[in-house]
């Protein structure tokens, strides 16, 4: 039984155990003793923070990560100009799914493998590392072999099957929030992926289904603070699936930061309105240049937001 299998060997579970009352219940009392079902994820004194660490660059350290890319690879003209703007504009992290999880089975389904060579190809050109989703247990192993982090999309959020096979993909996981999942229900999942056996697991806000229509999904600003305050992991947003119109990325990217996110996943096209999936929220390179210099200012924003969730957890 994989997620019972730590536990023997925490000698110290129960200070451990008390020590993330402790945190959760600052938060919310709601939380208190729930905690153990995630406790490899929690922040504890002992482990506040994990730094996910991807060939030089750092998530969940100083460093503030940006991951850029279309929705889906779709040629590989598209990937290599937007891989060079995006890298140039000061992303770290190339994005762009090669097997896209799509609402119509009628949709673009994504290249597979061949999107896969072409990532590939724009990292040696340009040094960006890659991410890319992979949806089933089977494309694991290939997905692996090309990107350098796994992500895992909303909509498989709760597939346990693949989420036990990325503990021993020997690649860090991007985990999205599922668009009707709890946080509580995000770091179970987490705890899965770790009880695993794999402890670079990056958590990411995306947005979740409300009854609000003005936006594609409901931005849980509030998500970063509290997986930040109660969780040791890396957390990110996805302002782009969370707005699902381009006008209101930039604003929610600066929401993230300021909130003190470790990062931005941000979708980013050559010519937005030929897209083959997600256009209307894709930003032009231009516009992508211009949020990343709108950002600036707010990066410093992010050590204070550290302190709060310090005072939150109870750990000053
Ligand atoms: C994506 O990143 O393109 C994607 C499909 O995201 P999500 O799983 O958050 O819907
Ligand atoms: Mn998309």
């Amino acid at each position: 039984m994989m997620y019972i299998r730590h536990r023997p060997r925490c000698a110290s579970k129960i200070r451990v155990q008390a020590r993330n009352e402790t945190v959760a219940d600052n938060v919310n009392p709601h939380w208190n003793g729930q905690f153990s079902c995630f406790d490899l994820v929690a922040k504890t004194i002992a482990r506040p923070r994990t730094i996910v660490q991807v060939g030089d660059i750092a998530i969940g350290g100083d460093e503030f990560v940006v991951m850029a890319g279309p929705c889906a690879v779709e040629s590989e003209r598209q990937v290599l100009d937007t891989a060079e703007s995006v890298a140039s504009a000061g992303a770290r992290i190339l994005r762009g799914g090669a097997y896209k999880p799509r609402s119509s089975p009628y949709s673009f389904q994504g290249l597979g493998l061949e999107g896969l060579k072409i990532l590939s190809k724009a990292r040696d050109l340009t040094g960006l590392a890659i991410i890319t989703e992979v949806m089933s247990e089977t494309d694991v192993e290939v997905v692996a072999e090309y990107a350098d982090i796994m992500q895992v999309g909303a909509r498989s959020m709760e597939n346990f099957s693949l989420l036990e096979r990325l503990g021993t993909c020997g690649r860090p996981v991007l985990l999205k929030r599922g668009m009707t999942a709890t946080l509580e229900d995000l770091l179970r999942s987490a705890q899965l992926i770790v009880a695993s056996g794999n402890r670079d697991v990056i958590l990411c806000e995306r947005g979740i289904r409300t009854f609000e229509t003005a936006t594609r999904n409901t931005f849980d600003v509030a998500a970063v603070p509290v997986l930040k305050t109660v969780c040791h992991l890396p957390v990110i947003v996805d302002p782009s699936h969370a707005a699902g119109v381009r006008s209101l990325v930039p604003v929610l990217a600066r929401a993230g930061v300021v909130v003190g996110a470790d990062g931005l996943l941000v979708e980013v096209h050559p010519q937005p309105d030929k897209a083959a999936s997600d256009g209307e929220q894709s930003l032009t390179f231009a516009q992508f240049d211009s949020m990343m210099l709108d950002l600036e200012p707010y990066l410093s924003l992010r050590s204070n937001a550290d302190r709060l969730y310090a005072a939150a957890g109870g750990f000053d």
